[in-house]
């Protein structure tokens, strides 16, 4: 099957404006046309955290793998009990984790059993051993009323059932999954091997950080964003520092980057009206279209695929303004990062809160306001935005928690209304 080109895929887009696109547009066609890199290798349970599962883990055995107890307590039949009259249950040995009991309890008996010890055979019940009374080595007493017939017993494969899937294909593993594994005696887990992202920041004006910082010039902090959003996504990276705006500098750059990555990130050089040859090298190298993103911040941005020596990487020619990038980065090369990683994730929920303050917004582009989310006197949620909202205050997402979503068709703000927020904690 040959690969959709862009233009095959903004076809099937019947209002398609590169100039005035909304946001939804832009991440349906970045979704239509990245596709995951599908290589596994397999790794110790412990290297597989935030790692990508893949292939679906199917348990081998029943867990627990036998019916056992919850509680330290007194095993029984809750046939002995009475509804209302204390029982006096004879005491005929004790169940110990990892050691049952292994008599026959008759009538009028029980068996002192530990949290996690497998139920003797004809016992339904456990009563806690804080409920009874009178507990001496021989008997003990089981007031009226105390527990109900099954209570705090666990069931034999209530947790994970042997041939019923564990875990699905795509799932990013966490705490949790490393530890269900473990509780299924995998000691190997099969994940997607690491995505290769190359980067690299362009414009004359850029400085590392060590160098001087001549007239005019700005430190580079976009690979240092970058490094970090990379860095939480799993990826593997090539940091090309920063790119002078001259073409043989990026074409060389460009190269290299597409024969040794799957995926490309720039900053800069995107915009109109930028006196450079980013651009220009872009286009030159493969199939790649420039848009003016109905949103704020991050209005111009560059996607595609480019070659070299019959090798390609996917190309996300991200703004040069710092929350630009940050905002860009989420939003768009985020989930398509995700989806090249093979990895399966619901869409991030938004939440509730009532915006503290009126802010001003034209229908027909998302904005993302960047927000503290906290809760008033009563318990509610509300935000407020971290001032200055300009899309080189890079100060404004260093304060936030949270990102306020005001979506395209939404007008302006008044104090008092609700509005939906992003959590940071989950995105990043
Ligand atoms: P551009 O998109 O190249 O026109 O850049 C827009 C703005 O972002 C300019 O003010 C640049 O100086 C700034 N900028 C571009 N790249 C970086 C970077 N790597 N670090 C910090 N600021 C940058
Ligand atoms: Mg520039």
């Amino acid at each position: 099957m040959t690969h959709p080109t862009l233009s095959d895929v903004v076809s099937c887009l019947s209002d398609y404006d590169p100039d005035a696109l909304p946001v939804a547009q832009a991440q349906q066609i970045i979704r239509t046309f990245v596709t995951p890199v599908n290589a596994v290798e397999k790794v110790a349970l412990r290297a597989a955290l935030d790692r990508v599962l893949a292939t679906d883990i199917v348990s081998p055995i029943d867990v627990p793998a036998h019916d056992n107890s919850a509680m330290d307590g007194y095993a029984l039949r809750s046939a002995d009990l009475d509804a209302d009259a204390a029982a006096v249950l004879q005491i005929i040995g004790t169940a110990y984790a990892g050691k049952r009991y292994d008599g026959a309890v008759g009538k009028g008996q029980c068996v002192r059993i530990m949290t996690g010890a497998v139920m003797p055979v004809e016992c339904d019940t456990v009563v806690p051993q804080e409920f009874t009374k009178n507990a001496s080595d021989s008997s003990v007493t089981v007031p009226a009323g105390m527990v109900r017939a099954g209570d705090n017993r666990r069931f034999k494969g209530e947790d994970l059932q042997a041939g019923k899937p564990a875990l699905s294909k795509g799932k990013i593993l966490r705490p949790a999954d490393i530890g269900l594994l473990a509780s299924l005696g995998i000691a190997e887990a099969p994940v997607q091997r690491r995505l290769r992202v190359a980067f690299f920041s362009t414009g004359d004006e850029l400085r590392s950080i060590g160098e001087p910082l001549d007239e005019g010039c700005v430190y580079d902090s976009n690979r240092y964003t970058l490094y970090g959003m990379l860095t939480r996504l799993g990826c593997d990276m090539i940091d090309m520092g920063v790119v002078k705006d001259d073409p043989a500098s990026l074409e060389a750059a460009f190269r290299c980057a597409c024969e040794s990555a799957d995926a490309i990130i720039t900053s800069g050089g995107v915009s109109v009206g930028a006196a450079d040859y980013t651009k220009q090298m872009m286009a030159q190298m493969g199939d790649v279209t420039f848009w003016k993103i109905g949103m704020r911040p991050g209005r111009p941005m560059a996607f595609g695929k480019i070659s070299s020596n019959g090798r390609s990487a996917y190309l996300f020619g991200l703004p040069g303004n710092p929350v630009a990038v940050m905002v860009t980065f989420y939003f768009f090369a985020r989930d398509a990062l995700l989806h090249m990683m093979g990895a399966q994730m619901p869409p991030l929920p938004l939440m509730r809160a009532t915006s503290r303050s009126a802010i001003r917004k034209k229908p027909g582009r998302t904005e993302y306001q960047r927000g503290i989310l906290s809760l008033d006197a009563n318990g509610n949620q509300q935000v407020d935005i971290t001032g200055a909202q300009g899309s080189g205050i890079l100060r404004s997402m260093s304060e936030a928690n949270c990102m306020v979503v005001l979506h395209h068709e939404q007008g302006s703000v008044h104090a008092g209304d609700p509005v939906d927020v992003l959590l940071f904690d989950g995105l990043i």
